[in-house]
């Protein structure tokens, strides 16, 4: 029997629905570069459901549970008495999701020695001490692609928000208001602007697709190009670095993930480098910002906006800098959680749990670390040998 611990955010303040805004959800087949969705021999959860709770469990309990295995679901994961590190000890699989991630570092790893198998339910696994797991022999994996689209979309969403100051203006109504004038004096078109994204992956690509059609110039720095034929179909400007790119633009969008290399990069220096009044959206990673150095260009107004929705740490403290400095369009970590990306992950969870437990191996997109080392999709987004995360 192995002890599988699940950490999930808590159920929503009124309660887990029972019902949902709409019936179902449109019918995917392939994510955009072809790879097949998650397939689970079977799932035990109804599409389009609340799964990323604690009550949701992900719907993983009566398949489980049907095996003989011991699941313990908790949002209790900070702390030194909380109910994940007291699982910990004889836990042999973890799983949680980085909207709500329970801090695996070496030192917890250190306490778990049963651990085998780190499943993050949703992309980007820094909250997992990657070398500490790659030195215990620990599996790590993500569900790769489930969530691309739904952070996309996001961004999208953040960046038309800011430039045209639509949160302010909607506040007006809220207000009882009418005041165009107060609405209008930071709004713009985006039409005409350069838009730019640090990674070019998935996210990053799904963003340039979807910005195109705004007519704005685009462009993009990865460490591997773009296809000649995607740089033409999109129009797309390259950039050798990060440093060479943000000078040109009106509006910057974070898509790399959190590692040594970008940990720290859009400091007071990077920052000091943008046009004045550019704006900066980073769904990809709090720590890839330096917290203070965007507060500071808030206010001078070095920066016009920042939006995202990933903090450091999460959830963030009620005191948190960025949920009161100026012109921000924040949300909590839920760009990646849509009801309909939960559907994907879970069945994405479900299905490298199959593979562990019937001994098959784990899809090579899935994997960040396997064997004692970066492996699959995690050995070409990842660098070890520093601290990976878990910070
Ligand atoms: P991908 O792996 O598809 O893309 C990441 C890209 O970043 C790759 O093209 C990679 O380059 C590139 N890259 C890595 N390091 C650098 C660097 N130093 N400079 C420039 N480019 C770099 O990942 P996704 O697009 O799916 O996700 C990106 C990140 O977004 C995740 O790591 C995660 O942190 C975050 N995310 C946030 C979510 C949210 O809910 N807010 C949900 C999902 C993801 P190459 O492969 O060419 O080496």
């Amino acid at each position: 029997m192995s002890k599988v611990v699940c950490v999930l955010y808590d159920d929503p303040v009124t309660g887990y629905p029972s019902e949902y805004p709409r019936d179902g959800l449109p019918a995917l087949e392939r994510y955009p570069d072809g790879q097949t969705l998650p397939t689970p021999e079977a799932i035990d959860f109804t599409p389009g459901t609340l799964l990323g709770s604690v009550s949701g469990e992900l719907g993983l309990r009566p398949y489980l549970e049907s095996l003989g295995h011991e699941l313990i679901v908790t949002s209790d994961k900070d702390g030194e008495n909380s109910e994940f590190d007291k699982h910990l000890a004889d836990a042999e699989i973890v799983i949680s999701q980085p909207f709500w991630p329970a801090y695996l570092t070496a030192e917890r790893i250190a306490r778990a020695p049963k651990l085998k198998l780190a499943v993050t339910a949703g992309i980007g696994s820094d909250h997992y001490d990657l070398d500490a797991a790659i030195e215990a022999g620990i599996t790590v994996a993500e569900v790769t692609f489930c969530n691309s689209i739904s952070v996309a979309e996001h961004v999208v969403m953040m960046i038309l928000s800011q430039v045209r100051n639509y949160l302010p203006s909607y506040k007006w109504v809220i207000d009882g208001g009418w005041n165009i004038a107060d609405c209008v004096q930071r709004s713009y078109d985006l039409e005409g602007m350069h838009v730019g994204t640090i990674a070019a992956g998935r996210i990053g690509l799904a963003v340039l697709r979807r910005l195109a059609p705004f007519d704005v110039h685009l462009h993009y720095t990865d460490k591997h190009r773009l296809p000649a034929e995607v740089e033409k179909e999109l129009n797309l400007t390259f950039h050798p670095s990060v440093q060479d790119m943000v000078p040109h633009l009106d509006v910057v969008t974070i898509n790399a993930p959190l590692h040594p290399e970008t940990r720290g990069l859009f400091n007071e220096e990077l920052i000091g480098t943008m046009k004045r009044g550019a704006y900066l959206i980073n769904t990809a990673r709090a720590l890839i910002c330096d917290r203070d150095a965007v507060k500071r260009a808030l206010e001078s107004g070095q920066l016009a906006g920042y939006a995202g929705d990933v903090w450091f740490p999460q959830p963030a403290p009620a005191d948190h800098p960025w949920r009161t400095m100026p012109h921000h369009g924040m949300t909590p970590h839920i760009s990646g959680s849509t009801l309909s990306a939960q559907t994907r992950y879970a069945a994405g969870t479900r299905e490298i749990l199959e593979c562990y437990f019937n001994g098959n191996p784990i899809r090579d997109e899935y994997l960040i670390v396997d064997g004692g080392a970066l492996a699959g999709v995690g050995a070409r987004s990842y660098t070890a040998t520093a601290k990976s995360g878990a910070a």
